[in-house]
């Protein structure tokens, strides 16, 4: 069973990517650009507030989920949004996930 990929299930499924994690990869890919609506720069990562225990750069990520009605199934997100205007942004689950594995 060990062999199955993260493309392969469901994002539920595979271990939970963390705060840390996710500003690493957001800095790495460059996602701290100025918000196109409104043009500041302070972006906000949702972090999974049920989780009260863990706190920091362990803090798991709000996974999140849009409909995808062209395949009647869900895409997996993560969340950050533009403390002034709102703005939402969404980051690919499973592309991030990749990229978390191949770091180890
Ligand atoms: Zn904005």
């Amino acid at each position: 069973m060990s062999d199955i990929t993260y493309d392969d299930r469901p994002a539920h499924e595979s271990p939970p990517v963390s705060y840390g994690d996710f500003i690493t990869f957001a800095h790495e890919k460059g996602l701290y650009r100025d918000c196109p609506i409104c043009g500041a720069n302070d972006w906000h990562p949702q972090v999974n507030t049920g989780e009260k225990q863990v706190h920091g750069d362990e803090a798991p990520m709000f996974l999140s989920t849009i409909p995808d009605a062209r395949i009647e199934k869900y895409f997996a997100v993560y969340l950050m949004n533009c403390r002034n205007c709102g703005n939402v942004r969404f980051v690919s689950a499973k592309v991030l996930m990749r990229w978390r594995d191949a770091r180890g």
